[in-house]
């Protein structure tokens, strides 16, 4: 059996959810895009979806449990969670979902969790450790490529270079040493904000050529790292997109192991 990997899933209301093609009954659920789902089972995983919950407690208790996590995508975080108020070309904010991943990121980082944060998900981890948004590129920085595509999914629509000497290149399969050049990959995009003042215990491992942050890691953890495209969409074409999956499953394997180790794995909780 692979390592646990948590995916957090958004809300879904009564009304989204029985919109035309929704649910016969119109109920209240949970969303998380299948290809997440794949991607973590396809490079070995076990996925655990994890509707959005409550409180700082709840999230040590899955974080416990995991021996890895997804941050995944979804709608914009309340400008309030970095000491902004709302300006226009914000989008739609889900507060119970900003307010569990955030209290999720940080029982991750504080406890050495692999974390892979995605679109969202990096957005997350940055604010989580104390960092701010741009609230929207195009509003923000005028000079800006376009960061969200009108392209399919599985296409990459735009290049990002990644910077040597970081996590990020060993992961995604370049060679380049800290003495050679940044190497340069293709990504898709389907954001319009982005990561403005790093937080302090990250570092940027990937920018687009107009400058916007594409991937932030920390360098005191084991495996946290956020990129801005989604991986999920071109894992079964993109090799840097499989090797993102690969990375987290083997930090979360050698959480795990280093669990039972202990004799505090799953087995000596249930056994
Ligand atoms: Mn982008």
């Amino acid at each position: 059996m692979g390592p646990l990997i948590g995916i957090t899933a958004g809300s879904l209301s009564r009304d989204q959810a029985g919109g035309p093609g929704g649910l016969v009954e119109p109920a209240p659920g949970f969303f998380i895009g299948a290809a997440y789902v794949a991607a973590v089972e396809r490079a070995g995983g076990l996925a655990a979806v994890l509707p959005p919950g409550e409180g700082a407690e709840g999230a040590e208790a899955w974080v416990e449990r995991l021996d890895g996590l997804i941050l995944s995508g979804g709608s914009d975080l309340d400008p309030t969670l970095y000491g902004e108020e709302p300006v226009p070309g914000l989008g739609r904010v889900d507060p119970a979902r900003d307010a569990w991943e955030v209290a999720l990121a940080r029982a991750a980082l504080a406890c050495g969790l692999p974390v892979l944060g995605i679109c969202r998900g990096v957005q997350v981890l940055n604010v989580a450790a104390g960092g701010s948004l741009h609230q929207d590129i195009a509003r923000a920085l005028p000079g800006a490529i376009k960061h969200f595509q009108d392209a399919p999914r599985w296409h990459p629509t735009h290049s990002v270079a990644v910077i040597p000497g970081t996590l990020l290149p060993r992961v995604v399969g370049g060679d380049a040493g800290p003495s050679e050049g940044a190497v340069e990959i293709r990504v898709n995009s389907f954001h319009h904000q982005a990561v403005h003042r790093l937080a302090p215990s990250a570092r940027v491992s990937a920018v687009a050529r107009d400058g916007v942050v594409e991937a932030v890691e920390f360098p005191g953890h084991p495996f946290a790292l956020g990129v801005q495209w989604h991986p999920e969409g071109t894992w079964d074409r993109d090799e840097p997109s499989r090797r993102l999956f690969a990375a987290l499953l083997a930090a979360a394997g050698d959480r795990a192991v280093g669990r039972r180790g202990l004799g505090n794995g799953h087995g000596g909780m249930w056994g």
